[in-house]
Parts: C-alpha cells; sequence; structure tokens
C-alpha cells in the first residue's frame, strides 16, 4: 500500500485530495495546523474503509514538519506521495499590507512546501518512486489585494518544476495544481471580509466560469488523484489549472 502526506487536509481541497487519495487505496498522512480537524478528516476515511492517521502540525516549522514525515513513515510506511494544500490569506492592497501578512503567508506556502518535499523526498528517492503534488492557484498570474498570496503561489510553480527536475531521475514527479475560484472556508472567509455576500459572489462568479459553476474540492481531488497514479509517470513539471476554462 503506498503512503500518502496531505497538509491541510483538516478541511476544504485537502480533506477533498486526503479522502481521494484513500478511496484510490492509499494510506493517508493527515497533516493540519487544526489537530480537531486532521482527527474528523482521519475518522471519515476510517470509516469508509480506508487507512490514515491524523497529525497535527505547523508545515512552516522544521521540526514539526520533519516530525510528521517520520511519524508517518514509522506509521504508515515510507512517505512516496506528498500533497502541499496548507494555506491562509491574509489580503490587502500593497500599501495596507504588514510585513507580518506577508511573511505568515510566504511561509505557510513556500517554506511548508519545501520542508515537507525535503523530508519526504528521502523516501522517495529510497523507493526510487514518488508523487510530490504542490496546490498553487489562478492568482499565481497576479490578483489585486493579494501580494503575499499570489508570490507564494507564483513561487510554488518555480518549486515545482524544479522538483522534477532534480528528482526525475529517481522515479520523482512533481506537479502543480492551480485551481480557480472553489467552494471552501477560504473562499467563504474572502467573502467575508469583502462584506460580499457568499451566495451572491458565487452566482456572479459562476457566470464569468464558461463551464458555468464554481468548482468544488472535489474537482481539484480529481485531478491531484490522476497525478499520482501510476500511469501518470510521464507528467512531470506541469501546472495543471482547474478553474472551469476560465481566462486568467
Ligand atoms: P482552507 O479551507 O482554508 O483549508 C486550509 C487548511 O490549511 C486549513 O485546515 C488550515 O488550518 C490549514 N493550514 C493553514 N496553515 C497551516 C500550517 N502552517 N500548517 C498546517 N496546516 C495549515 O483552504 P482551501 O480553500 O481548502 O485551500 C487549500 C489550498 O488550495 C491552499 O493552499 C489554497 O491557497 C489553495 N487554493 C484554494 C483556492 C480556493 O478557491 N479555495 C483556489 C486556489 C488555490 P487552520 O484552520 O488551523 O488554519
Amino acid at each position: 500500500m503506498r503512503v500518502a502526506i496531505v497538509t491541510g487536509a483538516a478541511r476544504g481541497i485537502g480533506a477533498a485530495i486526503a479522502r481521494r487519495l484513500a478511496a484510490d487505496g492509499i494510506a493517508v498522512g493527515v497533516v493540519d495546523l487544526d489537530e480537531q480537524g486532521s482527527a474528523r478528516t482521519a475518522k471519515e476515511i476510517i470509516e469508509d474503509g480506508g487507512r490514515a492517521i491524523p497529525l497535527g502540525a505547523d508545515v512552516a516549522d522544521e521540526k514539526a514538519a520533519g516530525t510528521a514525515v517520520q511519524r508517518t513513515a514509522a506509521e504508515l510506511g515510507p512517505v512516496t506521495v506528498l500533497i502541499n494544500s496548507a494555506g491562509i490569506i491574509r489580503d490587502n492592497l500593497i500599501f495596507k499590507m504588514s510585513a507580518s501578512d506577508w511573511d505568515s503567508v510566504i511561509d505557510v506556502h513556500l517554506r511548508g512546501a519545501f520542508l515537507m518535499a525535503r523530508a519526504a523526498q528521502t523516501h522517495m528517492t529510497q523507493a526510487q518512486w514518488g508523487r510530490i503534488v504542490n496546490i498553487s492557484s489562478t492568482s499565481a498570474l497576479g490578483n489585486r489585494g493579494q501580494a503575499n498570496y499570489a508570490t507564494a503561489k507564483a513561487g510554488l510553480i518555480g518549486f515545482t518544476k524544479t522538483l522534477a527536475l532534480e528528482l526525475g531521475k529517481f522515479g520523482v514527479t512533481a506537479n502543480a495544481i492551480a485551481p480557480g475560484f472553489i467552494e471552501t472556508e477560504m473562499t467563504q472567509a474572502s467573502a467575508a471580509r469583502q462584506g460580499i455576500d457568499f451566495e451572491d459572489w458565487k452566482l456572479a462568479a459562476a457566470g464569468d466560469i464558461p463551464v458555468g459553476r464554481i468548482g468544488q474540492p472535489e474537482d481539484v481531488a480529481a485531478v491531484a488523484s490522476f497525478l499520482c497514479r501510476e500511469e501518470a509517470g510521464y507528467v512531470s513539471g506541469q501546472v495543471i489549472y482547474v478553474n472551469g476554462g476560465a481566462k486568467a
């Protein structure tokens, strides 16, 4: 049985990916800052007949990231699949953005993905097989009020392409998924901060999306599932947009 770690898996996109990989027959280390949420996702997976362990960890903390990988390996087996989905937003226009809001966003998305990938690649290179999927965003192309987040998400693309170059010879692929508008607590919080009604926002957004609807976490999970399969071994260093065909 293959073993994955999914970060940010207490809820939203990470939780959907964790459930999907478990349904695909992969044992999952469910990592999140929110330990109770991790336990909830792991319980759901186990109740559905899968294998999972919950792990509370801040992915931006070097020791915690290393421990999460070590504990997953000790309890489930070598970690050969890594999904970096943990994320936060601290939106503001540049003139109002604090240095700490910049640092926190860069730390969780970039430092977190780096620390987790560095720890997990040891198992992957030893196994001569691995799959890394980093969750970027269409915001990587630039998004008003998100200088910190857009920078982190663009950085993740460079990181992904470099992992693909360095680790390909060990049978490890690295890809990024760039979702557009996905209905999660993150987008709900974004609406609340802007004083917009979430239902109105979803309707308006759907009108601009060619497939006529906003995305669900399962839309992202389906692509992650494909990228982690055996037959996806020739797909590496790519950015796959999951945005209903919207023009970026
Ligand atoms: P979400 O519902 O807010 O879930 C994010 C999860 O990450 C939360 O459970 C959060 O825990 C956890 N997390 C935050 N900081 C962490 C840390 N330092 N260590 C470990 N876990 C941490 O967000 P989502 O919408 O599912 O987003 C998942 C990923 O997709 C993010 O990387 C996001 O940037 C990306 N994305 C989302 C969308 C969208 O439309 N939703 C679009 C493009 C990309 P806490 O609750 O404790 O903070």
